[in-house]
């Protein structure tokens, strides 16, 4: 996976390679899906929510810029994959996720490997954590703009990464806030799940 897929593709940086070669992906899918969990494509984790593809777990990490401090907020959970992946890179991760029971089995993956950086919190991740301020941002699901409040809890220097436009198809952004400017810069097409809430699709769910 992490030659064929990664690699290849032009994501040379040692640090995500090996954290990817470390991270066993067929522990964040259920049994069913296991033989595929190395393949070149994202995979469904019940509850109408998917893994990513692990190319696009790659590159979003790497267009975070990590040198190993940050402290870090992912809105989207999922299968907690993501998340596994930036402990490696980072300080800690705080990551959202708005399904109970998806939260609770990422959380009992990490257990398992005794990664002890990320802390999972269940909720509406379209607002972020009120409050909070943080280095980086990743949002793991597709959101109709850019969420206001994510804008705001993103420190000077820091850099969000998120897929902005409809809900079957997105835009992957890097948005970067220098001296409190905001820069956006498109990183090419992807598709993604969508954010509930307030600030991302169905705003009905708050
Ligand atoms: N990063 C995940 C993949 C995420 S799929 C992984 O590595 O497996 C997107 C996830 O975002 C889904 O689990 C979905 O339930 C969650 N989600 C959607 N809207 C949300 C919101 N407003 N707050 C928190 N989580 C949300």
């Amino acid at each position: 996976m992490v030659s064929e897929q990664i690699e290849k593709r032009g994501i040379n940086n040692k640090k995500i390679l090996s954290a990817m070669l470390d991270i066993p992906r067929h522990l964040f899918v259920n049994e069913a899906q296991r033989e595929y969990a190395y393949n070149d494509y994202p995979l469904s984790i019940g509850e109408g929510q998917t893994i990513s593809q692990p190319y696009i777990v790659a590159l979003m990490t790497s267009l975070l810029e990590l040198k190993g401090d940050e402290i870090i907020l992912e809105i989207g959970t999922g299968s907690g994959y993501q998340a596994a992946i930036l402990a490696k890179l980072a300080e800690t991760v705080y990551s959202i996720e708005k399904i109970e029971v998806l939260a609770k089995r990422a959380m009992s993956v990490l257990m398992m490997l005794n990664i002890k950086n990320v802390h999972i919190m269940v909720g509406n991740g379209s607002i972020g954590v009120q409050g909070g301020s943080f280095d980086r941002i990743i949002v793991t699901a597709a959101s109709p703009d850019l969420p206001e409040p994510l804008i705001e809890q993103l420190k000077d220097d820091g850099i969000m990464v998120i897929p902005v436009g409809e809900k079957y198809s997105q835009m992957l952004i890097v948005v970067k806030k220098k001296h409190g400017e905001i820069t956006k810069e498109e990183k090419g097409g992807c598709i993604f799940v969508p954010l509930i809430g307030k600030y991302g699709f169905d705003s009905q769910f708050n």
